[in-house]
């Protein structure tokens, strides 16, 4: 009897898996594989807490998917060539007759997949998952890519407005039970090709300090913290999301980085909660989903602008800009030792948990290119080598925006204040003085201010000043400042 396959990647769950759900409805037995690519996760730079998430998500997706008769395999691969291997042997050994897997935006990923379309003698399905739209379904009047965001959202919510079933979460029912060739272990063997009947707890060389008990595995547990987002906090999102203290937004970013949960799920969670509508909806609420529009945005602008998953700014014009590349002050950034009490709290949640806060991200992005004029590569680079919701689409795009050099139209070059923004959005240092706590004692006055610490603390000098900034880019880029 023929067998489908389905290949897992960024969608490490069972419910309203798309490509899942089409391998069920063709074929009543179904082998799954997780293929690591270790040049691929080399190359994008993964972090180590994400590669532990990961391994958690796909225990728990072996568990669900052996309830559905299922059995996972999880295979490590160095490079193309292994891949091909490993899928001839597979259509060889267990009668496999069709792939499936859902499309992934990124450019290499998008390339192995069209090579892997060609290679392989079986039909080969890809489906559209990751996002509610496909990154080319909505264009502009003239049929254009959108690159401003206020429009592509307007266009989005228009299309959605109205309608419940705009989405139809897919489930599957149980397979029959796939019996797996045990030659194809020994097989493997010979050829030195690592696979895991049993989720492996770690990999190698990665290693992740960042508790577990943070970022549990497993689909079950991202619809609670769904749930319990859009029942405790949503209606408040507005109002409370920009204070890190205050823990006011959902914290999904990293399931929805590894398809734990479709971005599907959580608009209709929200419609739920809104009696089956996204419209007429409470400010928290169209706030939130906002956010999940900035997602789909910054997928589109990656598939339609490919240049930027190459290293390159989306403003082209951009790139003669002399950036500073100086490690000292950058590893003092990297580190949590800049001086600036706000960045160096942000800097320490990232280390410490693997997350950080979106006004974080934003501030500590704009101080390393603006205040500092380090190149927002290196900044890019250390997220993803830290996230453990490195998503390639929306941390190049908040990047670009930090750094000027995206899709952006504000006509002027927008630059924070890193102590405003302190006092402003941590006016109590509570955050502040839980990631540096050799400024508990510090009196709220001089606790923004790089140049009003007290003196005599165990606390590094600012590695730049901020009421330079301006004279700074002006000098290094003086017709941009005088916009
Ligand atoms: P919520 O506020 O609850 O938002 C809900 C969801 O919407 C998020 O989980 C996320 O999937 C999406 N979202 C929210 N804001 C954005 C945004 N600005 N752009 C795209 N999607 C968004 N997000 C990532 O998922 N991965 C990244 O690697 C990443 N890097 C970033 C780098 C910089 C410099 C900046 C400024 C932002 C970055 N973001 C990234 C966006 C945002 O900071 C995070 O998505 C958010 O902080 C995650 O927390 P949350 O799940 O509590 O978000």
């Amino acid at each position: 009897m023929s067998c489908g396959l389905m290949w897992f990647r960024e969608d490490l769950r069972v419910e309203d898996n798309t490509a899942l759900s089409a391998a069920r409805d063709a074929h009543d037995k179904i082998l799954a594989v997780y293929v690591i690519d270790h040049a691929m996760w080399q190359l994008h730079d993964i972090a180590s807490c994400r590669v532990a998430f990961i391994l958690r998500n796909l225990a728990a997706l072996k568990e669900a998917l052996n309830k559905k008769n299922i059995e996972l395999l999880v295979i490590e691969i160095g490079g193309f060539q292994q891949l091909v291997q490993v899928f001839h042997d597979l259509i060889d050994k267990c009668q496999i007759t069709e792939l499936y897997f859902n499309e992934q935006y990124e450019l290499n990923e998008a390339r192995r997949d069209a090579r892997i379309k060609k290679e392989l003698p079986i039909s080969v399905n890809s489906f559209m998952d990751q996002c509610i739209f496909h990154p080319q379904a909505i264009l502009t009047q003239s049929n254009t890519p959108y690159t401003i965001f206020t429009p592509y959202k307007r266009n989005f919510l228009q299309r959605i407005s109205g309608s419940i079933n705009v989405f139809p979460l897919s489930s599957i029912e149980k397979c029959e039970q796939f019996s797996f060739d045990d030659s194809l272990v020994s097989h493997w063997k010979k050829k030195k090709i690592i696979f895991h009947l049993t989720v492996p707890v770690k990999l190698g060389s990665y290693h992740s300090d960042v508790p577990s008990e943070y970022w549990p595995g497993g689909e079950v547990y991202a619809h609670k913290r769904l749930q319990h987002f859009v029942e405790e906090k949503i209606n408040d999102y507005q109002d409370r999301r920009d204070f890190p203290s205050l823990k006011a937004t959902s914290k999904l970013s990293a399931y929805l980085a590894c398809g734990v949960l479709s971005s599907r799920q959580c608009f209709s969670a929200v419609m739920n909660e809104n009696g089956g509508r996204l419209y007429g909806i409470k400010e928290g609420i169209a706030t939130w989903v906002s956010e999940l529009i900035w997602r789909e945005f910054y997928k589109q602008i990656l598939f339609n602008f490919p240049h930027v998953s190459m290293n390159q700014a989306f403003k082209q014009q951009t790139e003669s800009w002399p950036w500073r590349h100086d490690s000292a002050v950058f590893n003092a950034w990297a580190e949590g030792k800049t001086g600036y009490p706000l960045i160096d709290a942000a800097m320490r949640q990232l280390h410490q948990t693997g997350w950080m806060h979106n006004r974080l991200r934003m501030v500590v992005a704009m101080f390393l290119t603006k205040d500092c004029f380090i190149d927002w590569r290196w900044g890019e680079k250390f997220f993803m080598q830290h996230l453990i919701d490195g998503d390639l689409a929306a941390n190049n795009g908040g990047w670009q925006w930090a750094a000027s050099t995206g899709c952006d139209a504000v006509p002027y070059f927008r630059v924070f204040n890193p102590v405003r923004q302190s006092e402003r959005f941590d006016s109590e240092g509570t955050f502040i003085k839980t990631y540096c706590p050799e400024l508990k004692e510090v009196p709220i006055k001089q606790l923004h201010d790089p140049f009003k610490l007290p003196a005599g603390l165990d606390y590094p000098k600012p590695v730049v000043d901020y009421r330079n900034t301006r004279r700074l880019i002006a000098a290094l880029i003086p017709k941009i400042v005088s916009n």
